[in-house]
């Protein structure tokens, strides 16, 4: 196949005007022919900076050497000694501003590729039954994880690596945390790849118990005394959602954008076959503008509506992964930017009939060191819509914290814990991923559960 050295090879598709009417995943990914191409653009430097944008480390030039080479099971040995969850990272991950920002063939070209060849050697793993990591010898040490998103699994199989006895405390039926109930099945396939690699991590001995809420079923010092565990890593995430505080936010049609999407993903709300019924609605607005938004207003069309995104500032601004804004606008998506919305209006019966909205304009940097988004006085309309969906940002919610004496937490509500080594301020606890950082990224929360997996066999006296 020629490649163009500059250029990245191009990955498949599906059609826009298709896909906007089904939830089949939107990224085809590479073939062999294509991911071999794509790899022999990497210059395999002696000073590789895309390793040092990877949050984990990856040996990136390492596992692309293997791939240019056909050799996909070492490609993905080399991955899986840093990840657990490769085909979610290469699917979901913002390499636009971790590894491939700093990728030294995109100072003249394009940046190779390396989210899509990640996600096509775990692909290529999991379709031709490759599989590595096996339980390994007990050390007598037993430790409890709540929850099981990309903090608690990574913490879990670390653990379950070095011998302990480990057990997932999930307060939902499905474990995977935001992988299974918050990002929608065309970006990440539920069945197909998350619950393969929940599997995997399963596989190294770790036990998932499901519909267990920590600090309702039992609490964090119940795991300690009354279950004999020797730690605790606290992995819960960050599922509260924030709201704006305007008239109107408690009508019918009002959805947070957690709510709507678990609806969606886990709850199956839009198909028949399930009795848990949903919401669609016909004329959406969401409001916001990061890739929470985005997962929102894309299935919001999916599930039939015309679907508009009304966001504060402007599109430069915009939290969202670029490649998911493009998505959008293509899947025919309408952006109303540098507007906020002031009040929802409701109908005779208490159902959202519309939404009053204000211009804004971009003042002074704020703290973030973005451009203040400031009012435009006088300048309100309204537009129609039956449904709203807010997708403002999430906090951790408070159950563990309230229900844990000494385990302090900050002024957002999330956990204090040492950056290096998860350990919170009670002893034998730790803790990682958006429960302490508050909303990030799988492979921020990834990268913590690793550390603190490190700091929990430390603590336990296990090398
Ligand atoms: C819609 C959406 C889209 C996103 N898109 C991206 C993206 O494209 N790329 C990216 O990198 N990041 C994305 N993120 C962010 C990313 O998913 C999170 O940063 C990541 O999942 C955090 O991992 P975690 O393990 O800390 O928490 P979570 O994934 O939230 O997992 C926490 C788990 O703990 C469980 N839990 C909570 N409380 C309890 C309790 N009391 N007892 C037992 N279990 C409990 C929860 O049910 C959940 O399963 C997105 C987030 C959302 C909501
Ligand atoms: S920086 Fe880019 S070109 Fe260099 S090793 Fe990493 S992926 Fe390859």
């Amino acid at each position: 196949m020629a490649v163009d050295p500059m250029k990245r090879v191009p990955v498949k598709e599906q059609n826009p005007q298709v896909r906007a009417h089904n939830f089949d995943e939107v990224c085809l990914g590479y073939d062999m022919e294509e991911a071999k191409a794509e790899a022999s653009r990497c210059l395999d430097c002696k000073n590789p900076k895309c390793v040092g944008g990877c949050p984990v480390g990856i040996d990136i030039p390492g596992f692309i050497r293997e791939l240019k080479s056909g050799n996909v099971n070492e490609a993905f040995s080399v991955i899986s000694e840093y990840s657990a969850l490769p085909a979610v990272c290469g699917r979901v991950c913002p390499q636009e501003t971790q590894c491939e920002k700093y990728c030294i063939r995109g100072i003249k070209g394009e940046p190779v590729s390396i989210g899509k060849l990640e996600r096509f050697t775990a692909d290529y793993a999991r379709e031709h039954g490759i599989s590595l990591d096996k339980a390994a010898k007990k050390n007598g040490k037993k430790v409890a994880v709540i929850g099981a998103g990309p903090a608690g699994l990574t913490c879990a199989g670390e653990l379950a690596k070095a011998g302990c006895d480990v057990t997932i405390y999930e307060a939902l039926h499905k474990a995977g945390g935001v992988l299974v109930y918050g990002i929608p099945e065309f970006r990440l396939p539920k069945d197909k790849v998350v619950a393969y690699e929940v599997e995997n991590v399963k596989k190294l001995g770790v036990t998932i118990k499901t519909d267990y809420v920590i600090g309702k079923s039992a609490s964090v010092d119940d795991l300690m005394k009354e279950e004999g565990y020797d730690a605790v890593f606290i992995g819960s995430g960050a599922g509260l959602p924030r709201f704006m505080g305007i008239p109107g936010e408690l009508a019918c049609g009002v959805f947070s954008a957690n709510e709507y999407l678990t609806r969606s993903n886990l709850m199956k709300g839009y198909d028949d076959n399930y009795d848990t019924v949903m919401h669609p609605g016909k004329n959406v607005v969401v409001v916001g503008g990061g890739n929470v938004a985005m997962d929102a207003a894309r299935t919001a069309l999916r599930l039939g509506a015309k679907v508009t995104i009304v966001y504060r500032r402007g599109e430069e601004e915009l939290p969202a992964r670029r490649e998911e804004v493009g998505h959008a606008k293509e899947e025919g998506i309408v952006f109303d930017l540098l507007r906020n919305p002031v009040e929802i209006l409701e109908d005779e019966n208490g159902w959202v009939r519309g939404i009053r909205i204000i211009k804004m304009e971009l003042g002074e940097p704020d703290d973030s060191g973005r451009r203040r988004p400031v009012p435009i006085e006088g300048s309100e309309y309204e537009i129609e819509c039956d449904t709203v969906i807010m997708a403002l940002g999430t906090s951790p919610n408070p159950l563990i914290a309230s229900t844990t004496e000494g385990l302090e937490t900050n002024r957002h509500g999330c956990l204090t814990a040492n950056e290096e080594t998860g350990e919170t301020t009670k002893k034998g606890i730790f803790a990682g991923g958006d429960a302490v950082t508050g909303a990030a990224t799988v492979i921020l929360a990834m990268g913590a559960g690793k550390k603190a997996a490190k700091g929990i066999l430390e603590y336990l006296g296990v090398q």
